[in-house]
């Protein structure tokens, strides 16, 4: 089976590369290097003494990534590629649903013109807003407060109404909660660029003494130590829940959250981090930060009764990969 992955040489995309390459499957990957570098394509095959085919294309180009279509026979599509900066999207909405919705309508263009007839698509668990958690597929979906989240769910809506309007098509949408970490030999993982946005990485970059302090964002909130709270998820048991879907070849949509079903806290993270990987993490109590939810975490029993698939791996487990990777790097 051979398998397109738009975006797999980014953080999520590369560590489902390796996921499929341990399961048998050949893997094709699309990326035009916007967030990403070449070398993630080595590292890959480094880690799984398989060959990767590598197209530096633009998804949303049409033409050159018809001639992926062309060139390889392909069984299965999973599309990674996209923006994701939640900030950046309210400062530059145009370049957002350009590039993660037109992305996806190219890609799901090629996919019928081409008879693939297997969809699956980095969703995110913005687009529950704010139901209250757990959350659940059953819910309906509520307005994100930001353009990230918005590309997120109209990516959905197409695909939903393109495999109602194709009944050969299966579509797999995955609400992925907070991943984190990295895959265990420290070859690959998160490597953003600039400030980052997010919670692991701003910890690592304190840890290695890049930044003075973590500021945490309000500790306010009606939650068991005042801290957010988010669902993280390893990155290896996220990468598996890829595999997983694409083993479960159910006609139409199927929607699956990807977490573990535990929250943990700001307080709870750092104070792991530090415990673990035996280093300090200054942080400071700051304001709350615009449009954050007080606790975000999944029903996780969906994915778990349909695909076989639970998260394995332990907060530790996260915090050590994640530093085993910033120490190798
Ligand atoms: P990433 O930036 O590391 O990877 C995305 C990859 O897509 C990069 O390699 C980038 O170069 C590529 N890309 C972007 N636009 C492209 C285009 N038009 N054509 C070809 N390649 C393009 O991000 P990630 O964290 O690996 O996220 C992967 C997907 O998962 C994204 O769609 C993201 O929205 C979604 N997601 C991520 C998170 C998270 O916390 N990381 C959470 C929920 C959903
Ligand atoms: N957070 C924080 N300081 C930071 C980054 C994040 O306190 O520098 C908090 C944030 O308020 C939230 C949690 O950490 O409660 C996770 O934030 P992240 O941006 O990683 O994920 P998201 O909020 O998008 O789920």
């Amino acid at each position: 089976m051979n398998i397109l992955v738009t975006g797999g040489a980014g953080y999520i995309g590369s560590h489902i590369c390796v996921s499929l390459l341990r399961k048998g499957y050949s893997v094709i990957v699309a990326d035009n290097l916007h967030n990403s570098e070449i070398k993630t394509i080595h590292k890959i095959e480094e880690i799984t003494n398989h060959e990767v085919s590598f197209y530096e294309v633009d998804v949303c180009d049409s033409a050159a990534l018809e001639s992926v279509f062309v060139n390889n026979q392909i069984d299965g599509v999973i599309h990674c590629a996209g923006y994701k900066a939640v900030g950046e999207s309210i400062e530059q909405p145009v370049a957002y649903y350009k590039n993660n919705v037109g992305s996806t309508l190219t890609l799901i263009e090629k996919c019928i013109k081409y008879n693939v007839n297997q969809f699956v698509f980095s969703s995110s668990a913005t687009v529950y807003g704010n139901n209250v958690s757990p959350v659940d597929e059953t819910m309906e979906l509520l307005p994100t407060t930001n353009p990230y989240g918005e590309t997120k769910a109209m990516s959905e809506r197409i695909l939903k109404d393109t495999a109602h309007a194709n009944p050969n098509l299966s579509v797999t949408l995955l609400r992925y909660f907070n991943p984190v970490g990295a895959h265990e030999s420290g070859l690959i993982g998160e490597n953003p660029k600039g400030i980052p946005n997010n919670l692991m990485p701003y910890i690592t970059r304190v840890a290695k003494g890049e930044f003075e302090q973590l500021q945490i964002f309000g500790d306010d909130y009606p939650t068991k130590d005042g801290t957010g709270v988010r669902d993280y998820i390893h990155v290896m048991d996220l990468a598996e829940g890829h595999v997983a879907a694409l083993y479960n070849k159910a006609e139409g949509v199927s929607i699956y959250n990807l977490g573990t079903g535990e929250g943990t806290s700001v307080l709870e993270l750092v104070n792991k981090f530090s415990e673990v990987n035996n280093v300090d993490v200054n942080y400071q109590v700051v304001e709350r930060r615009d449009g954050d939810l007080a606790s975000v975490y999944a029903n996780a029993s969906k994915a778990a009764k349909d695909l076989n698939w639970e998260a394995k791996r332990s907060l530790a487990d996260m915090c050590r990969d994640v530093w085993t990777y910033e120490q190798r790097k």
